[in-house]
């Protein structure tokens, strides 16, 4: 197992690359914890399968060094980086047997025959396949060879790393849990350092210790999910985290105040003189509506979504969000949306901001 280091990395595609724009993965420098299991999420064209393919060795970044344990593996094959990697789509010798194909990475390093049965049948278990052992993968579902690729990425247990990139795409609703919770299991068992590509927010959220937010070639945040949700260092991550994402409205922020269209909202501390686009960033959840407190807001619809209520209104024109609890009356006096001080976080140029201005 291995702590993975990048150092400035970055990757285009292009041959020429000129401006930050033609960056598939802008510049990154980041160390992945030796035993820790991470979820890589963002959405679909944002750079994740490029960051994991240099990883792994399939793709050469045009910039920067990885190193595995302090060892520079920047030029060195897939083979010799010592990883399993588990793509969206099945990868499976069709002609051979399920059993031969869970066998094929162990056999490959010469493994010991008894080692070998004892493991295939752990892990025929673990994905749901001992009753398949013996049958040909030609003429399987999707589904079925989908598990096997999981199960070959699974088997080995001296790998440096598991990459897995959205692997349970082709997978049925149910399986998905089942599978999510085995790799979950095998991370705790093994303590493997793993990187799970995905841009469902439940699934990152439920299976990392932490995850990593990528936005348009760039990694935004990497937190815990408590992190992530209360401190969004970026809007995407706002945006992209929670449902409904967090509210952001273009503000004017001044000391510990911050003003909207005149109207005050209380921050928890000052910031100073802050230049470029503010606004200000609060989820739902910390947004209550009230007859005599905050900002004027007009309710356009009211959605009961069972554990609570969601409710879509109107502030100076910006559309904002308010989860309030399933026993919650919500009056027609109730005109005004109030913020938790604790929990307004200010942003400029889409960045939150840490630090009170000099
Ligand atoms: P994700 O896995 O997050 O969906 P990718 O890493 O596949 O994103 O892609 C990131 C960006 O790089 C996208 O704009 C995509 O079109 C581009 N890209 C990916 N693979 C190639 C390639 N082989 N050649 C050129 N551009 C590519
Ligand atoms: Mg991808």
């Amino acid at each position: 197992m291995a702590k993975i280091t990048l150092d400035n990395l970055a990757h285009s595609y292009l041959p020429n690359p000129g401006s930050e724009d033609d960056f598939a993965l802008k510049e990154l420098n980041h160390d992945w914890n030796d035993g820790e299991a991470y979820a890589l999420l963002g959405a679909s064209g944002c750079g994740k399968s490029t960051l994991l393919n240099i990883i792994s060795g399939l793709l050469q970044p045009s910039q920067g060094r990885i190193l595995f344990n302090d060892q520079d593996v920047t030029h060195a094959p897939t083979t010799a980086r010592n990883i399993a990697q588990v793509f969206q789509f099945p990868v499976v010798y069709d002609t051979m047997t399920v059993r031969d194909n869970l066998a094929f990475p162990l056999r490959n390093r010469g493994a010991d025959a008894d080692y070998i049965a004892t493991r295939v049948q752990e892990i025929a278990a673990m994905i749901g396949m001992e009753d398949t052992l013996d049958r040909k993968a030609r003429g399987l579902t999707a589904d079925a060879k989908q598990k096997i690729s999981l199960g070959r990425g699974m088997v080995r247990e001296d790998v440096n790393a598991l990459l897995f990139d959205e692997p349970l795409t082709v997978i049925d609703p149910h399986m998905k849990w089942e599978l999510r919770t085995q790799l979950k299991r095998l991370h705790q068992q093994f303590g493997h350092t793993m990187i799970y590509v995905t841009h469902d927010q439940t699934e990152a959220l439920t299976f990392a210790d932490k995850v990593v937010v990528m936005h348009d070639g760039r990694v935004v945040q990497i937190g815990t999910p408590q992190e992530l949700f209360e401190t969004p260092e970026h809007t995407f991550v706002g945006y992209f985290i929670g449902s409904p994402g967090m509210n952001v409205i273009p503000a004017k922020v001044d000391g510990d105040r911050a003003y909207i269209n005149g109207a005050e909202v209380m921050l928890a501390r000052g910031y100073g003189k802050l230049q470029g686009d503010i606004a200000i960033g609060v989820r739902p959840e910390f947004a209550r509506l009230s007859d005599s407190e905050g900002l004027p807001v007009k309710i356009r619809r009211i959605e009961d979504v069972g554990r609570h209520k969601i409710i879509r209104a109107d502030c100076f024109g910006t559309e904002i969000n308010i989860v309030a609890a399933e026993a919650d009356e919500i009056r027609a006096d109730m005109t005004r949306v109030a913020f938790d001080a604790d929990h307004v976080n200010v942003y400029a140029n889409d960045w939150r901001v840490k630090e009170e201005a000099a």
